[in-house]
């Protein structure tokens, strides 16, 4: 059962990773907002460096939304596409005023029709600012649920649709953290450390078969 296979590799993660987490930091679901709306195809350290500097400058939806532009694109400048970036924070703060009266919507519906968000990003936002269950499959839980065949669909939408049936509700949050752990720093994209993950047993992908020798 798949089921029991996949509550298993998490199980066995808990304790290799009991440190997993979002790596993003945030204060309030609208920094997290902010911050993962920065961290699309950029490291989230360098994203939490320059969200450090933009909350301190301003400190709430309302500033944010009524900086100047051109003060906000300074400050995201390390990040690629910093330009577009920093348009969808101003309007995203924007439109959180005016729609919402200053509050991040604790809801997927509403939440991926602000600008700059996405599914992931909606369900990053639910799952980790708001407590709700939600499932965001970033690229390394992508990876992972290829690899280990628990999807072999390659939209992350219908990745996430086959980890919900997989993964009691409760566990959606936490799973994608150990999930993610483990294809940032063991299943990496080009080389995975086979002979280093504490899943190899349970791991179908050919690499796993025949594990990368370890480095003399
Ligand atoms: S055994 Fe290899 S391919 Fe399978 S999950 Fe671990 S690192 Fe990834």
């Amino acid at each position: 059962m798949e089921e029991e296979r996949i509550a298993h590799i998490l199980s066995i993660l808990e304790e290799h990773f009991p440190e997993a987490r979002l790596l993003l930091e945030f204060r309030t679901p609208f920094e997290l907002l902010i911050a993962t709306i920065l961290a699309a195809q950029a490291q989230d350290e360098r994203v939490n460096q320059v969200t450090k500097v933009l909350f301190q400058k301003y400190q709430d939806v309302l500033s944010l939304a009524q900086a100047p532009l051109e003060e906000i694109e300074h400050i995201v400048r390390p990040l690629n596409y910093y330009r577009q970036k920093a348009r969808f924070v101003k309007e995203a703060a924007r439109e959180i005023v005016e729609k919402f009266r200053g509050e991040v919507p604790p809801s997927l519906e509403a939440l991926v029709k602000l600008p700059g968000v996405g599914r992931k990003t909606a369900n990053i936002v639910l799952g980790n600012a708001f407590g709700i269950p939600a499932l965001p499959v970033d690229t390394h839980v992508g990876r992972v649920a290829q690899r280990l065949q628990f999807s072999f669909a390659s939209s992350p939408d219908k990745i996430e649709e086959d980890l919900r049936q997989l993964i009691p509700r409760e566990k959606w949050v936490r799973a994608t953290h150990l999930l993610g752990f483990l294809g940032r720093f063991i299943c990496q994209a080009k080389k995975p450390l086979c002979h280093t993950c504490p899943i190899q047993a349970f791991c179908p992908y050919p690499e796993a078969s025949f594990p990368n020798p370890p480095r003399s």
